[in-house]
């Protein structure tokens, strides 16, 4: 078994706009950082899966890839900050076919964990647009790809600064795959207020703990050990797919989260030795947002240390002690209320 598998989203550079944020530097800034601490060779590189209409129409609706495929042809906006290219359509299907590549791998054993490079990102993308930078929902199509080969139960944990209403839309009346999402707010989509828990068979399938700005590591560690562990620990997943964004990062030019990326690393730890004592360590990471170059080299080589069982060697950027917002605290005790926390 491989302790880790990489995807890298060949040919993404031919997604791209001049002077957006969503840029293929991200992508190429990781893997530097990567190839600079020798991660990159030594562990495999997996091909992207074919995604059949199985796995694809319980995410996105006909109608909606009628619409893209067409938005792509054409190189347009699909919003006024979503673009296209000509190549975009091919390119978010490998996105989600590595995607979903990386799950397969993990779930049947033949790699410990998995961390995809997905560009076009895809949390922001629901069942019937496109929106927020992303075409296809990529850790979407991963877990239903799990639940179409017999997994019972998945979870999706967000940690990007923005929530993930694509992935909570597709999910929200679903008992299957339960998603939870830590970001800024309020902040860009506008959704993911701590009330919206799911509905019918979905109900209390979908968490949200919207955090105030400048919360910082210390706010993330409360909320690991006291809400998402506990969760997870109630609905019992069989693998974590990890929607990983790091736009968290106190250096990112869209938000004020003020993670470190040393933080980010041991979140990531928490969540893997939680799978390694009750879901046989099966957790993958997948590309979502973040936009500072530096904060991208910085968290990604505290989260795959942390996949891979290493203390991250980093020292910790220190930001100002300022504690916690008080308005974290009343976030805290009405999400421990809505979950039955106390
Ligand atoms: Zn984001």
């Amino acid at each position: 078994m491989d302790d880790l598998v990489f995807f890298y989203p060949e040919g993404h550079e031919k997604h791209y706009e001049v002077g957006h944020p969503e840029r293929p530097e991200r992508v190429e800034s990781i893997r530097t950082a990567l190839e600079a601490k020798e991660y990159w060779d030594r562990y495999p590189h997996l091909e992207q899966l074919p995604i059949s209409d199985e796995v694809m129409h319980p995410i996105h609706t006909p109608d909606y890839l009628l619409a893209l495929e067409e938005v792509c042809k054409k190189g347009i906006h699909f919003d006024a900050d979503t673009y296209t290219t000509p190549e975009s359509w091919e390119l978010a299907h490998n996105s989600a076919g590595g995607a979903i590549s990386v799950a397969r791998s993990v779930w049947k054993g033949e790699a410990k964990r998995g961390f995809s490079l997905n560009r076009p990102p895809g949390h922001h993308a629901t069942p019937n647009r496109a929106m927020g930078f992303c075409l296809l929902n990529n850790v979407a199509l991963a877990a239903q790809y799990l639940i179409n080969v017999g997994a019972n139960r998945i979870a999706i944990i967000d940690l990007d600064l923005h929530h993930g209403n694509g992935t909570q839309d597709i999910f929200y009346s679903r008992e299957d795959v339960f998603y939870l999402s830590t970001h800024q707010y309020p902040h860009y989509p506008g959704s993911g207020w701590l009330n919206e828990t799911g509905e019918g068979p979905g109900q209390m399938k979908t968490a949200n703990i919207p955090l105030p700005p400048f919360s910082g590591d210390n706010a993330f560690f409360i909320v690991m050990n006291e809400i998402i562990l506990p969760l997870m620990d109630r609905i019992k997943p069989e693998m974590i797919l990890v929607s990983y964004g790091f736009d968290p990062h106190f250096a990112d030019p869209l938000g004020n989260l003020q993670l470190t990326g040393d933080g980010y690393g041991r979140l990531i730890e928490s969540l893997v030795s939680w799978a390694d004592e009750n879901c046989n360590g099966r957790i993958s990471l997948f590309l979502e947002g973040g936009y500072d170059l530096g904060a991208a080299k910085e968290c990604t080589l505290a989260v795959v240390a942390a996949l891979l069982g290493e203390k991250s060697s980093q020292t910790a950027a220190s930001i100002a002690e300022n504690g916690e917002p008080t308005t974290f605290y009343s976030i805290l005790e009405q999400v421990k209320l809505i979950w039955e926390l106390q």
